[in-house]
């Protein structure tokens, strides 16, 4: 199927501190393995303000979409038009462990992921004085009407599930729930302390519960947060301003963890993810930010510490099992939603970074 070039609207970041400018972009045809989506709702994921740090500019963000397959490259075979998809992180295919079914471990996964750019020599989304915009962060960029993905990144889901709700699958709650159920592998009874209760946080407490953990833990400086982890499966919540080392907080009178996860990206929290599991013990560190970890090597005996790109997840199988999941009420990630209209985009980065919204998703309502 051919089509033109597409004139949608997205949300451009210009500069590092600046705000979101929701203006006019032209979109270019899909390439052979591309798909032309229209976006219906997309999740804002603290990643992409860690692309202020980190993106080239000017920019569209964005990369937990949701939407309906517009038109289809010439070299795609598993979607057509109609399809109704969840957009999620990229990988090259070609690489061993894309080959071998880990795509998390793509050799490529920055340049594809946090580039902005992917493999383009240019840009395939302009603005409208002609200038190139950035538009494959996480191989999607779908803070926009109209989003470029790749066959491999764009996840067929079944047609009766609301496209406004299923976006952070594609990363947070992927992220959450992947790395109890695919990095730590948790068994019935195995303990588990999470540090950070937003929505990768709290995506593994709901996954830890539904799998059968023993005591989980939750950490969260903000009160409402910790009151949504006792509700969704916490046994006992920690607040990390209280006095005291957060560690022996963490632990209580009890005994060390089998695991740990770490969502802040906090040097000091980090450490105490490590501190709080025992011999065998796993930490999974899976924060966005660039604060280092330091640790005495002794601290490390008997334990395991690894850092998770989504959970280790498969996304074309795993992302099917967590709507199966969700439908049967086992994973309430909806819960964690605050719906925004897509021109409220700034308002959405500033209530997700006051800790007021825990995942914002920004909905199209047909403006595409
Ligand atoms: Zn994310
Ligand atoms: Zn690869």
């Amino acid at each position: 199927m051919n089509v033109g070039a597409t004139q949608t609207r997205a949300a451009v970041l210009r500069s590092r501190a600046g705000e979101f400018d929701v203006e006019a972009v032209t979109i270019q045809a899909p390439a052979p393995d591309q798909v032309l989506v229209r976006i219906v709702a997309a999740g804002m994921c603290h990643t992409d303000s860690v692309a202020r740090a980190m993106g080239s500019f000017p920019i569209i963000l964005g990369h937990e979409g949701a939407g309906v397959v517009e038109a289809v490259g010439a070299a795609v075979t598993s979607l057509r038009p109609g399809d109704h998809v969840v957009l999620t992180f990229d990988s090259c295919g070609v690489c061993t462990a894309c080959r071998d079914g880990r795509p998390y471990h793509c050799a490529a996964f920055e340049l594809l992921n946090f580039g902005g750019h992917g493999p383009d020599t240019e840009p395939s989304a302009r603005l409208s004085d002609g200038e190139g915009v950035a538009n494959r962060w996480f191989g999607q960029s779908s803070f926009a009407g109209y989003a470029l993905a790749n066959e491999r990144n764009a996840v067929k889901i079944p047609d009766d599930v609301d496209l406004e709700l299923v976006g952070p699958l594609g990363c947070g709650v992927m992220t959450g729930a992947g790395c109890v159920l695919n990095v730590m592998q948790l068994r019935p009874g195995d303990s588990v302390a999470v540090f950070g209760a937003g929505a990768v946080g709290l995506s593994a407490v709901m996954a830890a519960k539904a799998s059968g953990a023993g005591e989980i833990v939750a950490v969260d400086i903000h009160e409402s947060r910790r009151a949504l982890a006792l509700e969704l499966g916490a046994d006992r919540v920690v607040d990390p301003g209280a006095d005291g080392d957060l560690a022996t907080q963490v632990v209580g009178g009890g005994a060390a963890f089998d695991f740990s996860l770490d969502t802040t990206a906090r040097g000091e929290v980090m450490a105490a993810a490590v501190a709080v599991v025992g011999r065998p013990g796993l930490a999974v560190l899976v924060g966005a930010g660039f604060e280092p970890l330091t640790l005495a090597p002794a601290s490390l005996a008997g334990k395991s510490i690894t850092y998770a790109y989504m959970g280790n997840s498969n996304p074309q199988v795993f992302i099917p099992r967590l709507i199966s999941f969700w439908q049967r009420g086992q994973l309430p990630f909806d819960r964690l939603i605050t719906l925004f209209p897509f021109m409220d985009v700034n308002q959405a980065e500033a209530a997700s970074a006051a800790g007021t919204a825990i995942k914002p998703v920004l909905v199209m309502n047909g403006e595409n």
